[in-house]
């Protein structure tokens, strides 16, 4: 398999780092993290030669000894050293030793008068909302390139399995909690520009966050001003959407944003504003909110197969859909607007390879985990396999292939002719990622080749590696919706 070598200092220190090219990118962060001999809790940078800060991920353009990049450790925390000397320097004072002085004030105030007072309960109060503030400001200015994913808050589960389908009463009172604490915060005019564009990391951020980005795309596309929406209702109304969310590797919370987050990129992107009317934009982006609602993470054709309470209920006619409209659907008139409103939101749905490969491919791994867990269900229940999902038909890369080729491009190049500023952002990404699962396809095949008999059921640990793929099995016209 092909491999990278990177070369760079650390500490002044020349080491070089080798690692296959198509490896998890969370593997070459630990291993620049142990080359820096940092911590979990630790951010890394990496600089270029230019002295600019380049992404730690497999994507590395390789270099050579005398062209290296340099890697530097950065912070610990926002009470650590070294950022919390930096921050203390700063801001000329420093704020943890400020808020155990407070703390101590108070302990002797409520054992001499038995309450605290008022003005102390101000200022412990101010001294939390400015913390707030400070740990905010910090971590939105990593955005995009350092948010410590290792910490595996936002990164996806392996353990969906053990955890409850539909959420639990105490998992949402936390994230609400959270959500209207932060909601309150003004959320900075770069994370809001950032908001706009298709590169978006939706992997940086945790729930409550993510509540709090749907609330500032309501607000920046003005609906909040028109339509006089309370920002009661308004939190209200996406922590429902949020409850209602399952906990299941692909169709959750999380897809739910990555959907409405590339249709906002998309009106930005095309100028939809001067060309659709504000209503028409406002039941698109709620219906991106609402399109996967209480999806089980099992599709249309098995809860017909397994004869499931909503096929039942449908009568077997789109079971999912109608599922997800009766939770949160207006149903839309058939005239060229509703035609381009619907593929907009079905572009959105299915657009994750026209993300920066870091950012689409563990979804990617999510879905196939998806996937498979039904075609498994099938199986063991003896109802028929979905060829698409069946883990002995498709590997990783051939799964991409064709679903890029057939339908993502396209349908794609279809709307890049209504907008053509779409080429340069949801074309060529899309079309870098075709090259990039034909590579990992041939290396695979090559692969297999290469093998003695014996060992042909080796799963590798990123890829899974199953016969030759089955054409009709690698191009479903949906790969997931
Ligand atoms: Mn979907």
């Amino acid at each position: 398999m092909a491999t990278k070598i990177i070369y760079f200092t650390v500490n002044g220190r020349p080491e070089q780092a080798e690692f296959p090219v198509n490896c998890p990118a969370q593997d070459v962060k630990d291993l620049f993290r142990s080359a820096a001999e940092a911590g979990p809790h630790d951010i890394l940078k990496l600089y270029n030669p230019k002295g600019n800060i380049i992404n730690i991920s497999p994507n590395l353009e390789p270099n050579k000894p005398n062209t290296c990049y340099k890697l530097e450790v950065v912070a610990s925390g926002c009470n650590s050293e070294p950022l919390g000397v930096e921050l203390a320097g700063a801001l000329g004072f420093d704020l943890s030793s400020m808020e155990k002085r407070l703390k101590d004030l108070e302990k002797k105030i409520l054992i001499e008068a038995g309450t605290t007072p008022a003005v102390v309960y101000k200022m412990k109060k101010q001294v939390d909302s400015f913390r707030e503030k400070l740990e905010s400001v910090e971590h939105l200015s990593w955005l995009g390139l350092f948010k410590d994913l290792s910490e595996g808050a936002h990164k996806p589960s392996p353990f969906y399995h053990k955890r409850t389908l539909h959420k639990t009463k105490e998992e949402c009172e936390h994230v609400l909690e959270k959500f209207l604490q932060m909601s309150s915060l003004e959320v900075s005019e770069e994370v809001r520009q950032y908001l706009k564009t298709p590169t978006f990391d939706n992997w940086q951020w945790e729930d409550a966050e993510i509540m709090v980005l749907l609330q500032v795309m309501y607000t920046d596309l003005d609906f909040v001003a028109t339509y006089n929406i309370e920002p009661e209702v308004l939190q209200q109304f996406l922590f429902e959407v949020y409850r209602r969310y399952n906990n299941i590797p692909f169709h959750n919370f999380k897809h739910c944003f990555c959907v409405t987050q590339m249709m906002y990129g998309l009106i930005w992107l095309t100028d939809l504003r001067s060309k659709m009317d504000s209503i028409d934009l406002l039941i698109m982006l709620t219906s991106a909110v609402c399109h996967d609602l209480d999806h089980t993470g099992y599709n249309n054709a098995y809860q017909i197969n397994a004869r499931t309470e909503l096929a039942l209920r449908y009568n077997d006619i789109s079971p999912l859909e109608n599922h997800h409209c009766a939770v949160a659907f207006d149903i839309l008139e058939k005239d060229h607007r509703d035609v381009l409103m619907m593929i907009l939101i079905k572009v959105s749905d299915i657009s994750n390879e026209a993300r920066p490969m870091e950012v689409a491919e563990p979804w990617l791994d999510c879905l196939l985990q998806e996937f498979y867990n039904q075609s498994d269900a099938e199986k063991l229940e003896g109802l028929p396999v979905t060829p698409f999902m069946d883990r002995d038909k498709i590997t990783k890369p051939s799964s991409q292939t064709g679903f890029i080729r057939f339908v993502l491009l396209p349908l794609f190049i279809e709307l890049a002719n209504l907008f053509p500023c779409l080429e340069q952002h949801i074309i060529n990404p899309v079309r870098k990622a075709l090259d990039y699962y034909t590579e990992m396809e041939k290396a695979l095949e090559r692969e297999k080749q290469n093998r003695t008999p014996c060992e042909n059921g080796f799963k590798s640990k990123d890829i899974t590696v199953g016969q030759t793929s089955v054409p009709e099995a690698s191009s479903p016209d949906t790969q997931c919706d």
